[in-house]
C-alpha cells in the first residue's frame, strides 16, 4: 500500500528536531497532512508561568505559520493542555485567579487568533490523566466546556485530551458537547485506546489512535470516525516519543501485513477519514 497519509495530532518543539525538520521529513515520506498541535511552554523554552504560556502559544503560532507557508500540509491547533493548567495552578498562590485569567485573557487570545486565521483549531483541551488537585480538574473542565463554545462560534475543530474512561468519558464528554452545543464531528478524542474508539465513532465523535502497527492492528474492522496520529512529542529526552510522524504509514502497512487490519480500514484511517474531518479537498 503506497499513497499519502495525514497525522491527525503531532507537536514539534523549539528543543528537538523542530518544526522545520518535522515537517520536512514528513513530507518527504509522503505524508500530505500534518496536524501541529501547541506544546507546553518548556518544550519552547519558556517557564510554566501564565506569561510562558501566554508566549508559548506565540512562538507555536509563528513557527507553525512558518512551515505550512514553505512546506503546505500544515494545520496549526493552539490550546492549554490539562498538565499546563495543573502546573500552573499548584504554582499559584490562588488558583481561581489563576483559572480566570486562563479563561478571559488566554481562550480570549485564542479566539482572535482562529479570527486571523493564524490557527486553524484547538488543542488540546480535557482532562488530567493523572490523579491530581481538585481544583486542576474542575479547572480544566471548565476549560474545555469553553474551548467547546469557541469551537461551536468558530466551527473550528477541538481535540480533546480525556483520562481515557472508557464509557463513562464518552458520557461526560456528550454532556459536554451538548451544553456547549458543538457539533460532534468537530470533536477529536485524541490518543484514545483503539479498544475504545468504537465507542466514540458509534456516537459521531471523532477519534485518534497512535498509528504503531500493534495499536491499528486492534481496530480489525470497525474503523468509522477513525484517525491515526504520531503524537510525536518532539522532545530530546524521549527521542521517537510517542512515534515518528514518518513512520505512520509504514507501521500502518504492517498491520495489514500482518492481517491484523483491513486494507479497507487502512485506506480509511490514513486517507478517508482524515479527509472528512479536516476538509481536506482532492
Ligand atoms: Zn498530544
Amino acid at each position: 500500500m503506497v499513497g499519502w497519509f495525514v497525522d491527525a495530532h503531532a507537536h514539534a518543539s523549539a528543543v528537538g528536531l523542530g518544526y522545520e525538520d518535522v515537517v520536512r521529513r514528513f513530507r518527504a515520506a509522503g505524508g500530505r497532512l500534518i496536524v501541529l498541535v501547541q506544546l507546553n511552554p518548556g518544550s519552547y523554552g519558556l517557564s510554566e508561568s501564565l506569561e510562558g504560556v501566554a508566549r508559548s502559544l506565540e512562538a507555536h503560532v509563528s513557527l507553525c505559520n512558518r512551515v505550512k507557508r514553505e512546506y503546505g500540509g500544515v494545520l496549526c491547533l493552539g490550546g492549554l493542555h490539562p498538565a499546563t493548567v495543573d502546573k500552573l495552578l499548584r504554582a499559584s498562590g490562588n488558583p481561581v485567579e489563576t483559572y480566570r485569567r486562563l479563561e478571559s485573557e488566554y481562550v480570549g487570545r485564542l479566539e482572535s487568533l482562529l479570527r486571523e486565521g493564524l490557527i486553524d483549531g484547538l488543542g488540546e483541551f480535557g482532562r488530567p490523566h493523572f490523579p491530581t488537585m481538585p481544583e486542576s480538574w474542575a479547572a480544566n473542565e471548565l476549560l474545555l466546556l469553553r474551548a467547546l463554545e469557541v469551537a461551536r462560534d468558530a466551527n473550528a475543530v477541538v481535540h480533546v485530551h480525556s483520562e481515557n474512561a472508557g464509557l463513562l468519558t464518552l458520557e461526560s464528554l456528550r454532556v459536554f458537547v451538548e451544553r456547549a452545543g458543538v457539533s460532534r464531528e468537530r470533536v477529536l478524542v485524541h490518543h484514545a485506546p483503539p479498544s475504545h474508539a468504537h465507542l466514540y465513532a458509534e456516537e459521531g465523535f471523532y477519534v485518534s489512535v497512535v498509528g504503531k502497527s500493534r495499536a491499528v492492528g486492534e481496530l480489525g474492522s470497525e474503523c468509522s470516525n477513525v484517525l491515526v496520529e504520531s503524537d510525536y512529542l518532539d522532545d530530546p529526552r524521549r527521542p521517537g516519543a510517542v512515534m515518528y510522524p514518518w513512520d505512520i504509514e509504514r507501521e500502518v502497512s504492517r498491520a495489514v501485513e500482518d492481517g491484523l487490519l483491513t486494507s479497507k480500514c487502512a485506506e480509511r484511517v490514513l486517507r478517508e477519514n482524515p479527509s472528512v474531518y479536516y476538509g481536506i479537498t482532492a
